[in-house]
Parts: C-alpha cells; structure tokens; sequence
C-alpha cells in the first residue's frame, strides 16, 4: 500500500460523507438527503451512502467519495482536499508522526519480498542440485549389483533425495 492509499483509506475510516458534507456546506443530512450543496434547488436532491462514503445529487448528477466531495466545493486539488480533511477534522494523519510509521511499513514489506526472493532463489539452486544427485544415484542403482553395501547405501539416498524434492517442490 502506496503511503497515499494508506491515508486515505485512514481517512475513510474516521471520517463519513455525513460528517464531510454537513462540516462545509453549513448543512444539515436528514435521512441520508439535503439540498444539494453544488447546485441550486428547492427539494433535497442530494443523497449520501454512509456505508459506502458516496454522495450523488438526483439534479445536477454530482456524485463521489469524501475527497471528490471537498475538491469540488472547495476547489481544491486531490493532495490539498486530503490535507484539508486531516486539518479540520484533526486526524494527524498527514503529520510527521505517521508519514514515518507507513514508511516503517513500506520498508518492512520490502524487505520481506526480498527475502522471499532469496529463498525462492536459494531453493531453486538447491533442487537443481538434487536433481543432478538424484539422477547420479538413480543410474547407480539400475547398474549396482542388488543387495549389496553399495547398492543398499544408494537405494537409502535414494529415497532420502526423493524426500527432500518432495519438500522443496
Ligand atoms: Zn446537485
């Protein structure tokens, strides 16, 4: 998660479309309808979902989440309405403090992708090289005499490769 999709996703979780709207239109949501605050009408046209933080006007056809809301009322671009939403509703999300504790969280996410890579590729070397054991000792046992020392010590690591195969596949 990009350090932006986490603090909207922050800011969607503490902050509804009722609190956003009625905060910078003066207004007030009755049953989920008011005026609509982008265009000028007489019956409440304006409708919001708290569930899904949308809004949309019956009228003028204006409709979105929290942010779009306040950069078309405001004027203002996407970055300026989230910093705007975190300012007024004192959330501290944009400030310092988390700014460092989603970078903390990116890196720890990208270390572990790269140790995930190691370990696929660590893996990918070590059955190749069983792979090579295995065909060795394979071609010993069609050619060793049955039932000898040496046959019963590769029938043995036979197995045990076939095993360890088992486990890296
Ligand atoms: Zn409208």
């Amino acid at each position: 998660m990009s350090r932006l999709e986490y603090i909207k996703e922050e800011i969607r979780q503490r902050v509804s479309i009722t609190q956003v709207v009625e905060r910078y239109t003066n207004r007030r949501i009755v049953k989920g309808v008011c005026n609509c605050p982008l265009h000028t009408e007489k019956t409440a046209s304006f409708s919001v979902d708290e569930t899904k933080g949308l809004y949309y006007c019956f009228g003028c056809g204006a409709g979105g989440d929290i942010f779009k809301f306040v950069q078309t009322y405001l004027g203002l671009s996407f970055k300026e309405a989230v910093a705007q939403i975190d300012k007024d509703f004192a959330l501290g999300i944009t400030g310092e403090k988390i700014s460092v504790k989603a970078q903390i969280a990116m890196r720890e996410a990208k270390k572990k992708r790269a140790i995930e890579e190691y370990t696929k590729m660590q893996n990918n070397r070590l059955y190749n090289e069983l792979c090579a054991q295995y065909r060795t000792v394979d071609n010993l046992v069609r050619v060793l005499e049955p039932f000898t020392y040496i046959w019963d010590k590769m029938i043995t690591r036979k197995a045990w490769l076939e095993s360890e195969l088992d486990r890296l596949l």
